[in-house]
C-alpha cells in the first residue's frame, strides 16, 4: 500500500483576521480551506501551521514529519525568522516537496530556494484570468482541460524574475492583456518545488474546483520520494589503489614538495 502523504499547509494568517472581505471567503483562514481540500483526498493527511505559532509552527519535528509543505504569505514575509527559512530550505534539499502559492513568490523561503528576486508586476482590478494548460500529460495537469478561467483574480505580469522553470505547466492570460508563467516546476537538491500563481486573498480562488484539483495533483507530484541529507562534504578514501605518479601537485594547506629528477 502506498504511504500516506503528510502535508503541512502554512499560512501567515493575517488578512483573514483583519479584512472582513477575506474572512467571508475563508472564515477559518485560507490554510483551513486548503487543508480541508487536501485531507478529503485518499492517501493525503494535511495539518496546518501559521506565522504566529512558536517557530511559526515549523519546528524540526513538524518538518521531519512533512512530505509536502505549502506556503501562503503576503504582508508579513519579513517576520519569518531566518532560522526557520534555513530549516525549510534544508528539508527541501533533503527531499521535502514545496508548493508556493500566489504572493508567496516574494517569501524568504521561495527567494532563497530560487536565488533570484522573484519580482513581478501586479494589479488589483477584479479581472478575469485564463490559465492555459501547456502540459496535459503532466501529473499536475491531470484531469484538466485545455484551459480554465477564474472570473475574478489579481493580475500578475511578466517579467517574473525566476530561474527558467524546469517544467512550465500553466501560462495565465489576464483580461487587461498581460501573460504570466503561472505554474512552474523546479528541483532543488532532492526536493520538488511547484509555484502556483492564483490565490489572491479577496477572491474565493481556493474554493474553485480546478484550483483544488491542481493543489491535490501538485501535492502528489511533489511528495518526498527520498530523504537524503547532503549538507556535508566528507573527504573520502579511494576504492582502488592509486598508482604513485612522477609529478606531485600541491594541495591546499599542504606544503608543496618538488621531487628530485
Ligand atoms: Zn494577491
Amino acid at each position: 500500500m502506498q504511504k500516506e502523504i503528510r502535508v503541512t499547509v502554512w499560512n501567515e494568517f493575517r488578512h483573514e483576521k483583519e479584512n472582513a472581505a477575506v474572512k467571508k471567503h475563508y472564515p477559518d483562514g485560507m490554510h483551513a480551506a486548503i487543508a480541508k481540500t487536501l485531507s478529503a483526498q485518499p492517501g493525503i493527511r494535511a495539518r496546518t501551521a501559521t506565522l504566529d505559532e512558536p517557530e511559526h509552527g515549523l519546528t524540526e519535528q513538524t518538518l521531519a514529519d512533512t512530505d509536502v509543505l505549502t506556503w501562503w504569505g503576503h504582508v508579513a514575509h519579513g517576520e519569518v525568522s531566518d532560522q526557520v527559512v534555513a530549516r525549510v530550505q534544508q528539508r527541501v534539499l533533503s527531499g521535502m516537496g514545496l508548493i508556493v502559492l500566489h504572493s508567496g513568490h516574494f517569501s524568504k523561503v521561495f527567494r532563497r530556494l530560487m536565488g533570484t528576486n522573484c519580482s513581478l508586476k501586479w494589479r488589483e482590478a477584479d479581472e478575469k484570468e485564463r490559465l492555459w494548460n501547456l502540459e496535459s500529460g503532466h501529473p499536475i495537469a491531470e484531469g484538466l482541460g485545455d484551459f480554465f478561467e477564474l472570473p475574478y483574480e489579481e493580475m500578475y505580469g511578466e517579467r517574473f524574475d525566476i530561474p527558467t522553470p524546469e517544467e512550465l505547466i500553466f501560462i495565465s492570460w489576464f483580461e487587461g492583456g498581460e501573460v504570466f508563467r503561472s505554474g512552474c516546476c523546479w528541483t532543488r537538491g532532492h526536493g520538488r518545488i511547484f509555484y502556483f500563481r492564483p490565490g489572491h486573498e479577496t477572491y474565493p480562488t481556493y474554493h474553485d474546483a480546478n484550483v483544488q484539483r491542481i493543489l491535490v495533483n501538485a501535492v502528489r507530484w511533489a511528495a518526498a520520494r527520498v530523504w537524503i541529507a547532503t549538507d556535508t562534504c566528507p573527504a573520502t578514501k579511494p576504492l582502488e589503489r592509486i598508482a604513485p605518479k612522477e609529478a606531485v601537485f600541491g594541495r591546499a594547506g599542504v606544503e608543496q614538495q618538488v621531487r628530485d629528477q
